[in-house]
């Protein structure tokens, strides 16, 4: 894999209330306030001046053929067509996402000490054939992984390094002016590849403390174990376009699992009348290793109880 930092680092910031403009940075405005541009649709600014300012550099990402990332070869007209559909299939699975990445710091000693240790984490993914543009089928997850100092050393994340130290501090910052809930603990970088590219773009996710846990990873073998159950249910439930929710009902543990449908010109998340069911039938593959005989409610009753 060669990644290029130079050309192709996106940073997109595209949570609610944190609205970034992608010149000079600033944040907390709302969709409203900020222009997109009409090329790529996907990078955004608070003003007319920093889009022109912002052109020069961003050109050769929105329009085809001025840098080759390797876009095209996997489906898409330019780079910012390709982080565009990055960023849409990360929002649209932002709950599967948001799980995975506690799941995987949880396992790894918790939030506390991989904030401490200023790890990060690394999502590969590969392009699919797009099903009619459907923004949750557009890439599946080949491989998840925390970027821990030893891993880091290898040469191949060298280059990592850099761009993930002040995309940290940034975060480190943003969290300090915005932190008031108290499980809010921090922000952790999360770097996307996609397989076969030299696209690299750059998210984060909010990490939260335990609710009910005084210790912060698991400390007996099956909860341990349960976190990898929930880990391959996520990563399956996305190659298969399923989209997971928070549950709405008190009354049911498991997460609300739907598709996207198409409504007209926008996709819009529609609930499964039976998520248990779905998840059921993903689990009981033959291509989901399991490391629990617990079913299904008995994981996510599990995993609500953090
Ligand atoms: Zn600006
Ligand atoms: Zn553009």
């Amino acid at each position: 894999m060669n990644i290029n930092w130079g050309v192709d680092i996106i940073d997109f910031v595209d949570i609610p209330n944190a609205l970034t403009c992608a010149r000079c940075k600033k944040d907390g405005l709302s969709k409203q306030d900020l222009k997109r541009c009409g090329g790529c649709r996907a990078a955004m600014y608070c003003s007319r001046d920093c889009q022109r300012e912002d052109w020069p550099s961003h050109r050769p990402l929105c329009r085809p053929g001025s840098v080759d990332t390797g876009a095209q070869a996997v489906g898409y007209q330019a780079s910012m067509s390709l982080a565009n559909a990055v960023r849409d299939w990360a929002n649209v699975h932002r709950e599967t996402v948001s799980t995975m990445v506690h799941a995987l710091v949880r396992s790894a000693g918790g939030v506390e000490r991989v904030l401490k240790d200023e790890e990060g984490v690394f999502i590969c993914l590969r392009s699919l054939q797009r099903v009619f543009d459907n923004p949750a089928t557009a890439l599946e997850i080949t491989s998840l992984s925390l970027l821990n100092k030893h891993v880091r050393s290898e040469p191949i994340f060298v280059q990592w390094e850099e761009p993930q130290k002040s995309y940290r501090e940034s975060l480190a910052a943003s969290h300090a002016r915005k932190n008031t809930n108290p499980r809010r603990a921090g922000m952790i970088p999360v770097t996307y590849v996609v397989e076969g590219t030299d696209l690299v773009v750059h998210s984060q996710e909010t990490l939260y403390r335990p609710h009910f846990h005084a210790s912060d990873c698991p400390v007996d073998e099956l909860t341990a174990a349960a976190f990898k159950d929930i880990l391959s249910l996520c990563i399956r439930s996305v190659s298969t376009g399923l989209v997971l929710r928070a549950s709405s009902g008190s009354d049911s543990v498991v997460p609300d699992a739907g598709y996207m449908v198409r409504q007209k010109k926008t996709w819009e998340w529609k609930r499964s009348e039976d998520p248990t069911a779905l998840m059921l039938a993903l689990i009981n593959s033959d291509d989901v290793p399991r490391h629990t005989s617990l079913s299904i409610t008995q994981l996510w009753a599990l995993w609500k109880i953090w």
